[in-house]
């Protein structure tokens, strides 16, 4: 068989269409097990960390991306081809379509559907985990007296705070840090955010009292940790089997794991993540999950429109979702404290063991 003259051009869509990224980083590159995650490709990048991650950009093209900072080491499937092979993008494209099947004069052979889609990758510093484990144990020393005092004022019990390693930051002033650290200026709580192997991923400090002009959350610098977008918070003692809640905020996916259930916290209301609905589909789905979404119930129907919109999304992935809406002016958390019975309004006749079992007792509930 002769090659193709050199003029052949493939359309570039019809390629990458045709390219499944993962699978060739898989075979260009040296997977990292624990994640989806590659040592760079690249002869002249000594990779020890795996460096290499995999996205969708906004087109929905398939990209990689060496955090090295090297421009050079990210692109899309044909970029990852001339840098292994040092080919011209010609003879990249070639090979692609080469791969894909695609043959002169042939009709094109139908696009592989696509696998679920991965969880976005985040690239980690450890720092970020080191200092979400240090604050976990400074909450319950005499420093952290004062943010233990607050959490529990807020209705969250020690059990479900050390299942999910919440912590404290005494400030700045007590606790060194490196740039790209939350900040610090006074005492905080901190709650990470964890995956759903239950490892921190992500921590966000909330500040007791907040600086007039700042925002409540301090987060990590992007650089340090990728915003996961979603923490699945883990309930203290067995999760009532075959539910799944999806809650605006840490704070209130704790509330609802402290009752038992198996939850996922949003983070931020901004933007819904576009991986956001497909990462709980692929838990709900292999875990036989009802979901049920909580929103807040705030003035200006932000958490309205973030529930209705996650729902119409998750409907697409082909789950049933109900949308549950606290009382005006509540969220969960104020909801929970102003009454023990909110699982009632899920149709759940018995209220949550966890709730009855006086972890919020202390705190003066109606
Ligand atoms: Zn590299």
């Amino acid at each position: 068989m002769s090659r193709p003259p050199a003029t052949t051009r493939w359309p570039i869509d019809d390629v990458l269409a045709r390219t499944d990224l993962a699978a060739l980083l898989d075979e260009f590159a040296q997977p990292d097990q624990r994640a989806r995650r590659w040592h760079c490709p690249l002869n002249d990048h000594d990779d020890n960390h795996a460096s290499v991650t995999m996205h969708r950009d906004q087109r929905g093209h398939e990209r990689w991306r060496c955090w090295s900072g090297d421009q050079r080491h990210r692109g899309d499937a044909v970029d990852l081809v001339q840098a292994v092979r040092g080919n011209t993008r010609a003879e990249a494209i070639e090979e692609l379509a080469t791969r894909a099947g695609l043959q002169p004069g042939r009709e094109l052979p139908p696009i592989a559907p696509r696998k679920p889609t991965a969880p976005p990758a985040v690239v980690l510093d450890e720092r970020v985990v080191a200092y979400a484990n240090f604050c976990a144990r400074l909450l319950w020393s005499p420093l952290g007296a004062p943010v233990r005092e607050w959490l529990h004022n807020r209705g969250l019990g020690d059990d479900v705070l050390r299942a999910n390693h919440v912590g404290a930051d005494p400030g700045r002033d007590r606790l060194r840090r490196s740039r790209g650290i939350p900040y610090g200026a006074g005492a905080g709580a901190t709650f990470p955010a964890l995956d759903v192997n239950g490892q921190i991923c992500y921590v966000q400090t909330r500040a007791l009292e907040p600086r007039p002009g700042y925002g409540k959350y301090d987060n990590p610098s992007a650089a340090l940790a990728p915003n996961p977008r979603l923490t699945w918070a883990v309930p203290p003692g067995p999760a009532r089997p075959g539910q799944l809640l999806i809650c605006e905020g840490i704070p209130d996916a704790l509330i609802a794991a402290q009752a038992g259930y198996r939850s996922v916290g949003l983070l931020g209301t901004n933007a819904l993540d576009p991986t956001v609905a497909a990462r709980i589909a692929n838990v709900a789905t292999r875990d036989n999950l009802d979901v049920t979404i909580i929103t807040d119930n705030d003035d200006n129907g932000v958490g309205k429109h973030l529930g209705q919109q996650l729902a119409e999304r998750l409907g697409d992935e082909g789950l049933a979702v109900t949308t549950l809406e606290p009382p005006e002016g509540h969220d969960l958390s104020t909801w929970a404290r102003a009454t023990r019975a909110w699982a009632r309004q899920l149709g759940h006749d018995r209220p949550a063991e966890q709730l009855t079992r006086g972890d919020l007792g202390a705190t003066g509930l109606a």
